[in-house]
């Protein structure tokens, strides 16, 4: 039992929960973005970080203070929370990212965990191994191999109240990330990062990144907090927080600052193509994009992160109130049109709809259909189950219409895409209550008739019709062949 991270709320696989840090004292509420601090290049200063944007925690790279003389000598005489003048927790990474760049880094495991510990770090990290994508398996398991071995020595550092990170590593093989989360989940470290996914996105692969971090998700307990390590960019934190991430981190506000590049959550622009700026934080309120673009580079580079920032932040707030609001995955739908490839990432969320139905609330204010995705969400899968488990009358008139001229059936049960069959006991409960749009879809449609499947495959003895208006072939296909069809459009 992880007894340092407690659940509040949850919708779909995303959660909000507490991460208690006990080496600074302090409380995580999660989602949580952890902005990169560069020791040697800090453009918003860590305090600015807390004071202005309420920052909770940040990570900073422990391997670049070991590394740096003068640095190193005084995050040891100080410690780095004196050193970053940073009130909140800090996370510090080990070389890895340096590792798997430079093909080698000077430490072990045992000298970056102890180094960590010795600077005063609230949670550190081993010298684990990230498996870019695509590699061959063989390699992607050697990998492996040793990042479990680099655990398990992790466990053995005496770090007082300092919490670890347990990477979990095996690049784009479903199976082995589900192996090495389950081997991290087993050992007794704290935080989770599913590592090596930048690639993924720097190319894109919203859709490989969401089948990586679903694979992670099934070999940790519920309790494991899941930092996606890496990801930084506030379009895609509603998808991943969807898929049970916990934990962001972000460099992007400050590289892309870099590059005159601002921040969107639909994706993002280059200054010299804006000539409005779609965004109401400090920044933005103070300038035009004429103003920001006569500022000298170093006061543009600090305008722009500090901008990035905001609107990261931002994005963190609203996915969190739509999680407390039960109205994530109409966030996600709605981000999902920024780019085509949010919308691969999307569908393949809905691939998992099994897995995100476990921990999906039973109850929350109302089912809005807004995509022809929505007829693969958790809670039509759950009401279709739910069909197979009902008491059924014997004879059953399933209708889109009012129940006139119904007499001659048992019971008359009102009939709404997607979920298919309602019985009039569930009628008034979640998520029978959907909105959805007048003019209906196909997915929507074949969605209700495999409910009708459902239910009469588990009750094959029911006699049923079905009256329904205009329904196309593919849905009508879909119902049993000895239900009774009535095209009510045509009957008027
Ligand atoms: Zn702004």
């Amino acid at each position: 039992m992880r007894e340092h991270f407690e659940l509040r709320d949850t919708d779909a696989g995303g959660r909000i929960g507490e991460l208690r840090v006990p080496r600074a004292d302090v409380t995580v509420e999660t989602p949580a973005l952890l902005p990169v601090i560069n020791p040697n290049l800090q453009s918003i200063s860590p305090r600015r970080l807390a004071d202005e944007f309420g920052a909770e925690i940040l990570i900073t790279n422990s391997y670049i203070i070991h590394k740096t003389d003068d640095l190193r000598e005084r995050a040891l005489e100080d410690g780095l929370h004196e050193v970053l003048d940073f009130p909140g927790a800090i996370m510090t990474d080990s070389g890895s990212f340096q590792l798997s760049e430079y093909g080698e880094i000077s430490v072990t495991t045992e000298e970056i965990l102890a180094f960590q510990r010795d600077i005063g770090a609230d949670i550190g990290t081993p010298v684990d191994i990230p498996t870019p994508p695509d590699v061959p398996r063989e390699r992607a398991e050697a990998d492996l191999e040793t990042t479990k071995d680099r655990l398990e020595i992790a466990e053995t550092v005496d770090v007082g109240e300092m919490l670890i990170n347990a990477p979990v590593q095996g690049s784009t093989y479903p199976d082995l990330r589900e192996d090495a989360a389950r081997h991290a989940d087993a050992t007794d470290l704290d935080v989770f990062p599913v590592g090596a996914v930048v690639p993924l996105m720097n190319e894109y692969r919203y859709d490989d990144m969401i089948d990586v971090v679903a694979a992670a998700k099934r070999g940790l307990g519920a309790n494991a907090p899941v930092h996606l390590f890496g990801a930084g960019h506030p379009m895609m934190f509603a998808l991943a927080v969807a898929m049970g991430c916990d934990l962001f981190d972000s460099a992007a506000y400050a590289l892309y600052a870099r590059d005159d590049r601002y921040l969107t959550v639909r994706g993002t622009r280059h200054l010299a193509d804006l000539e409005y700026l779609p965004c109401s934080c400090p920044v933005c309120a103070d300038h035009s994009p004429d103003d920001l673009r006569a500022l000298p580079d170093d006061r543009r580079e600090l305008e722009l992160s500090a901008h990035n920032l905001h609107v990261t932040f931002e994005e963190i707030r609203r996915i969190k109130q739509a999680i407390r609001s039960g109205t994530l995955l109409e966030l996600v739908e709605q981000r999902a049109r920024a780019h085509p490839t949010m919308l691969d990432g999307y569908r393949t969320l809905l691939d998992h709809a099994e897995q995100l139905e476990r921990s999906d609330p039973v109850s929350k204010g109302a089912f809005f259909y807004t995509s022809h995705e929505s007829a693969r969400r958790p809670e039509v899968l759950r009401h279709h189950r739910r069909l197979e488990r009902l008491a059924v009358p014997d004879s059953l008139f399933l209708t889109e219409g009012d129940s006139s001229g119904s007499d001659r059936y048992d019971d008359t049960w009102r009939l709404l895409a997607p979920f298919g069959p309602v019985p009039n006991a569930l009628s008034r409960s979640y998520p029978l209550t959907a909105e959805v749009p007048a003019r209906t879809d196909a997915a929507a449609l074949e969605a209700a008739a495999r409910g009708v499947a459902r239910l009469l495959e588990a009750n094959p003895d029911v006699e049923c019709t079905l009256g329904h208006y205009d329904w196309p072939t593919g849905a009508l296909e879909i119902v049993p062949d000895h239900v009774e069809t009535m095209d009510l459009a045509g009957e008027q």
